[in-house]
């Protein structure tokens, strides 16, 4: 007649004593203070990319990574077809439509993101901008393998992580100089970072 009791209260440690969240391991998110995601509202998000090359698939590769990264769709993305309504717009030199290098990451393309002003309501006057850039000497499977990974940098900017990490393993660190993106998707420090950022409330509004 004791192992019942003893297994009773054996979840009822376990059930109000429940371990809580870890708030180590993420890097920040803020800019200046200022936060940033997409509310539950608008989601998914609306990405257009130019249609050049492969760019409509790495962009939809990078929108998958962070979307299969929430539990609860907290973040969602879709490609749409016409840039006007978009709330990110992805555009590229080219993008060589040939399977990406296996080897090394090498630094042959770059990537930057344009937050827009805000009007007087902490509202976000136009859509996101993305610019990849192809560097020269490189063959199209480097290039190919860098735009993968820093299309999905680059979509992290454009959910809201506006800072780099200092991890070289996360997908958000920020390499500086001739220094590739080495990590092929977001790491776990990525995704917990991403999970506070999507449960911090913000202090700025999507464009309309
Ligand atoms: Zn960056």
């Amino acid at each position: 007649m004791r192992r019942p009791l003893a297994v009773a209260a054996l979840l009822a440690i376990g059930c109000s004593e429940p371990t809580p969240p870890a708030r180590t391991g993420t890097y920040g998110f803020d800019a200046s203070g200022d936060v940033f995601h997409w509310p539950t509202e608008r989601l998914p998000v609306r990405f257009y990319a130019q249609p050049r090359g492969n760019l409509p698939r790495l962009v939809q590769h990078a929108i998958d990574n962070w979307a299969d990264l929430f539990l609860y769709g907290e973040f969602t993305g879709t490609l749409v077809a016409d840039s006007s309504g978009a709330d990110v717009i992805v555009a590229a030199d080219s993008a060589p439509d040939v399977p990406p290098d296996p080897g090394a990451p090498v630094y042959a393309c770059s990537g930057a993101t344009s937050v827009p002003s805000t009007d007087a309501g902490n509202r976000f006057t136009e859509p996101f901008h993305i610019r990849l850039a192809i560097l020269p000497g490189f063959t199209p499977a480097q290039v190919g393998a860098c735009l993968r990974r820093t299309a999905i940098h680059e979509a992290g900017h454009a959910l809201g992580l506006f800072q780099h990490s200092p991890d070289p393993a996360d997908i958000m660190w920020g390499p500086s100089g001739a220094t590739p993106i080495t990590a092929d998707r977001p790491s776990d420090q990525d995704r917990r970072t991403a999970e506070v950022l999507y449960h911090t409330t913000p202090t700025l509004l999507p464009p309309p």
